[in-house]
């Protein structure tokens, strides 16, 4: 696929580039300050995190040690199940550690909510959440996002690290697809 098939593909854009990058800075800052003098390490959530993971920590001053978790929802379609299973699992023993969870989107919540409770479970000194994006449906259950990026609205995104049938996520912007790439 080029660059011009994935832009027919697209809809809209939500988020730019540079409305992405101003939003990490900010986001930067106030990590920055809640951890200072503090040993951080970041733990990013794979695929999807993987542009906030190297976004965000390059606006970081603290020195921080990064590891990967690579979890899956059941189900391969648009809505996550809650049934999550770790395909790779940290490096890193959690003992004692402040952990931040740094993730690309906030749905339904419910993978972020067993991954914290899988997490707290390992004995760090604390654990937080950073998320770049947020769904209205995440209100609904009941995980503390210390870090949020942007509330969008309930629309399936793409872009910047998130993917529809693992495309798309090379894209540097947040956008919507048109409904003739789920048309088929
Ligand atoms: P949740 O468990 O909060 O419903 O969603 C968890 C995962 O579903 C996210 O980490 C992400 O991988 C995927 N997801 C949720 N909403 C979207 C979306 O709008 N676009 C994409 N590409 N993935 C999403
Ligand atoms: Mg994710
Ligand atoms: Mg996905």
């Amino acid at each position: 696929m080029d660059a011009q098939d994935m832009g027919s593909d697209l809809e809209k854009v939500l988020l730019s580039q540079e409305q992405i990058e101003d939003r990490l800075v900010q986001m930067a800052a106030e990590i920055d300050a809640d951890y200072a003098g503090k040993d951080l390490l970041l733990v990013g959530v794979l695929r999807g995190a993987v542009m906030v993971m190297a976004d965000l920590s390059r606006r970081l001053h603290l020195p921080v040690q990064m590891d990967w978790m690579a979890v899956s929802s059941y189900g391969s379609g648009t809505k996550s199940s809650g049934v999550v299973r770790i395909l790779k699992d940290l490096d890193t023993d959690l003992h004692g550690r402040h952990v931040l969870i740094v993730e690309d989107i906030i749905d339904s919540g419910l993978t972020l909510s067993w991954l914290l409770s899988n997490l707290r479970s390992r004995g760090p000194a604390s654990v937080e959440i950073a998320a770049l994006l947020r769904k209205p449906e995440a209100a609904k259950v009941p995980v503390d996002v210390r870090y949020v990026g942007f509330d969008i609205p309930t629309e399936f995104v793409v872009g910047y690290g998130l993917d529809y049938a693992e495309r798309y996520r090379n894209l540097p912007f947040v956008g919507t697809l048109a409904p003739h790439v789920y048309g088929g």
